[in-house]
């Protein structure tokens, strides 16, 4: 296994391997840059089949998080943790105590929240041992409503700005009547963004692997159910995916027939070249990490104290951040993955608090 010559490496700023055999803890804790703040990120439990894969995937998120967190202009850094082991077979108190003591002895270069494989309550047993970690607290939500810390909500309003914003710029207009959307995946994000879109009186088709998510958003928001076949190829005005990621493939871009794809999932692209080949299929993509950053910046005032007004704000400018990519993509002829990428690194490359 490489390390500094690794693919993903990407200037890394530090890596910490912890190793707890009293309580079985094998993990790993990337910090891709601190220029912006401390690095805040998911700690994701999965069981990797290899030290390689869990390395792979830390670093990969890890840089991810830097450029999502300086894309929505939060004063953090980018980092990610993973832990090596079946959350369902694995995971005990003292595991997850143990790894509260290695967040701690990173001094708050790392912070965690929680991400696959791990929970809110998991993220308050690390927090016995350590302040590092994040999105733990009850407090009152952006839109009024208690939270228990649940991002979910932040991320639908942000997705829906978003999705507002690239209307705005496809289609010339701000009124979302009689707007069709197509919705892949209607768990705690999807459901939420739906109901906004149904408020605004758009038209929605929804598609769930689970029949009964479908059920509430036909019966609830008049949603039309589709197939899974057809969720991402219906002639409607815009796909949102909010389910899994790499949607965005060869064989779905040739097929899809809406000028807009905005949704929350992380990773829609398959690979790096989807950006460009949706761009030139015509599709305004909103990039996910763009568009989804509503969560996080949700967690982020955690941390400064509770301001619901604030948050609001801050996650409303998600469609200002995405009309200055789609501006510059179109100006420098451009994909607009290429060009959050560009954004991003002139937020934390040339940054100085
Ligand atoms: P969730 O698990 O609550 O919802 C996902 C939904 O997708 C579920 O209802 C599930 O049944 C459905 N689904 C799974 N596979 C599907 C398929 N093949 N076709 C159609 N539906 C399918 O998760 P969530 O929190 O709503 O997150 C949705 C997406 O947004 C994920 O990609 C997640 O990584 C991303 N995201 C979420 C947040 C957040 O705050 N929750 C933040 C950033 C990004």
């Amino acid at each position: 296994m490489t390390v500094f010559t690794h693919p993903e490496f990407d200037h890394h700023e530090h890596l910490t391997f912890c190793c707890d055999p009293e309580t079985g803890l094998r993990a790993i804790i990337a910090v891709h840059n601190t220029s912006r703040g401390p690095a805040l990120g998911g700690c994701r439990m999965f069981p990797y089949t290899s030290d390689e894969e869990a390395l792979r995937d830390v670093l990969r998120l890890s840089r991810g998080m830097t450029y999502k967190s300086a894309l929505a202009n939060l004063d953090l850094g980018g980092g990610k943790s993973v832990i090596i082991g079946d959350p369902r077979k694995h995971k005990t108190e003292a595991l997850l105590e143990s790894m509260g003591r290695f967040l701690e002895q990173l001094g708050g270069l790392y912070i965690a929240a929680e991400d696959s494989g791990t929970s809110v309550a998991d993220l308050r047993v690390m927090g016995r041992q350590t302040a590092n970690v994040a999105g733990i607290r009850e407090r009152p939500g952006f839109d009024g409503k208690p939270s228990n810390g649940d991002p979910s909500p932040a991320t639908a309003w942000g997705t829906f700005a978003g999705l507002k914003a690239a209307v705005k710029h496809k289609l010339g207009r701000s009124d979302l009547e009689g707007l069709t959307v197509a919705v892949q995946g209607i768990g705690n994000v999807g459901y939420r963004l739906a109901q906004h879109l149904t408020e605004a009186g758009a038209k929605l088709w929804v598609y769930d692997i689970h029949q009964d998510q479908m059920d509430r958003a036909v019966a609830e928001l008049g949603a039309t159910p589709a197939t899974a076949e057809e969720i991402l190829y219906l002639p409607v005005d815009v796909v949102a995916p909010c389910a899994m990621g790499a949607v965005l493939n060869d064989l779905s871009i040739a097929k899809l027939q809406a000028p807009i794809v905005a949704g929350a999932a992380n990773n829609q692209l398959a690979g790096p070249l989807h950006d460009e080949m949706l761009w030139k299929h015509g599709v305004l993509y909103a990039p996910d990490f763009v568009i989804n950053a509503g969560g996080i910046i949700d967690v982020y005032y955690e941390r400064t104290g509770p301001d619901p007004d604030a948050v609001r704000k801050h996650v409303d400018a998600i469609g200002q951040t995405l009309h200055e990519i789609f501006e510059r993509s179109d100006r420098d002829g451009l994909p607009t993955g290429q060009i959050a990428d560009q954004l991003a690194e002139e937020r934390f490359k040339h940054f100085s608090r």
